[in-house]
């Protein structure tokens, strides 16, 4: 079904694009620092009847200091915020609570908590009260347990009783997981099954789904990472349960394209954002938003329904560029590979953030939160894992140098 609907805009759009080549404009392009319109769409989330800014804000990366962009995403009609106690060592949070004092009722406010098959729910409810204090607020909207990659996790019994009582206590509205890796389907599946989510947020972009390969008029030979992915939104919104994507830009390499943007036209990230848009199982998507231009570059996709053939292009040529240097962390077909336990896949999404979100320090903090690393890869040939990859990622030649640029010195502190 899913496929079928995004067959037919794709061919609408293209002959929307086809005109909009002629003319040089798009729907809901600009300039990359050209929008200052902010947020053109609100979105209903599912059963939360929460009505969201599309394009919302990911505080992954907010440094202590950055109110003044919480401030401006409001002013530019942002209304969602989301966050994790693990982000930026708690300082996220603590920004996000000094930036919405006396505006709380202007935002939606989410957190999350890591969680593992035996956390406890009291363990939980730690970690809520901390994101609590730290957001200044008695509630937040949603709460999620956080980048779950297992079915032991997900059906934690602790995790239940948790939300009950956090529910009854009134310091959460509604709940969900949150998810990107090579597992993320299976949870999805259990806990959409079980009926034990309001929300869910998703890794899922372009070169995750499989009708964008259907679309390629170019020879090329990778596949869609978790192609089970769109079925398994397609399913959440039988269920009426709100979907948020994330990670839209495969890699977000940006700066690669920007040769190739034009103008008048759509950027690489409005072009990625409007992919996920059009996917009328999505409601919104989120994404880390680090200064006042990018953030008005990354609100001119706002409204957007359909992609654009201009658009279309920019989505074939980063897929062509950075076909061979990303790694599509999700799909974790390497899981296994490495004799010495060695978790690849998260290895080299923390490797992501640090070469292409170019941020060391986001992604050393991520490096620390895993629970093994490659740490083993200093002292091995390379030959367990060199051919693992279907996608040509050359990890025997990656993780290595990851675990030097991440890992901590002897006494060494994260910043
Ligand atoms: S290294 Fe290759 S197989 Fe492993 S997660 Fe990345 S893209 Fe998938
Ligand atoms: S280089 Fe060796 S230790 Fe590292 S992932 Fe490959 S097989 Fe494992």
């Amino acid at each position: 079904m899913l496929n079928k609907d995004r067959r037919s805009f794709i061919k609408t759009s293209a002959l929307a694009g086809a005109g909009t080549l002629l003319t040089g404009t798009t729907t809901s392009a600009s300039t990359p620092a050209g929008n200052t319109q902010g947020v053109q769409a609100y979105r209903r989330l599912g059963r939360t009847e929460l009505k969201i800014s599309d394009i919302s804000f990911g505080s992954s990366r907010l440094r202590t200091g950055q109110e003044d962009l919480v401030h401006h995403t409001l002013d530019r009609g942002v209304n969602y915020f989301d966050s994790a106690e693990s982000y930026t060592g708690g300082d996220s949070e603590t920004v996000l609570g000094n930036a919405l004092k006396g505006r709380r009722d202007k935002a939606y406010l989410v957190s999350k908590t890591l969680t593992s098959s035996s956390t406890r729910a009291s363990t939980m409810m730690h970690d809520l009260e901390g994101s609590l204090r730290r957001l200044q607020t008695d509630y937040v909207d949603v709460y999620m347990n956080h980048a779950v990659n297992s079915v032991d996790s997900v059906g934690n019994p602790e995790w239940l009783a948790f939300v009950d009582q956090a529910k009854a206590q009134g310091k959460i509205r509604f709940t969900g997981i949150s998810g990107h890796a090579g597992r993320l389907i299976e949870c999805l599946d259990y806990a959409i099954d079980e009926d034990m989510i309001d929300v869910m947020l998703v890794g899922y972009n372009f070169g995750q789904d499989p009708a964008f390969y259907e679309g390629l008029t170019r020879g090329f030979d990778r596949i869609a990472t978790q192609p089970d992915l769109p079925r398994a939104i397609s399913k959440a919104k039988e269920k009426d349960i709100g979907v948020i994507a994330m990670k839209t830009l495969m890699g977000a390499r940006l700066n690669d394209m920007r040769p190739y943007e034009q103008a008048g036209a759509q950027t690489f990230a409005q072009a990625a954002f409007s992919w996920a848009l059009a996917n009328p199982n999505v409601d919104a998507l989120i994404i880390s938003m680090t200064g006042k231009d990018q953030i008005d570059e990354y609100l001119g996709a706002s409204g957007a329904t359909f992609v654009t053939a201009q658009a279309r292009n920019l989505l074939d040529q980063y897929a062509h560029l950075n076909g061979a240097n990303y790694c599509r962390h999700a799909c974790n077909l390497c899981e296994g590979a490495c004799p010495y336990g060695v978790p690849i896949a998260d290895v080299l999404r923390t490797r992501m953030y640090a070469t292409d979100y170019e941020d060391v320090t986001f992604a050393r903090r991520e490096y620390a939160l895993l629970e093994s690393n490659a740490d083993a890869c200093l002292n091995c040939s390379g030959e367990p894992c060199q051919d693992a990859c279907p996608n040509g990622i050359e990890i025997d030649k990656l993780c290595a140098p990851t675990h030097r640029m991440l890992s901590l010195r002897p006494g060494e502190q994260l910043s």
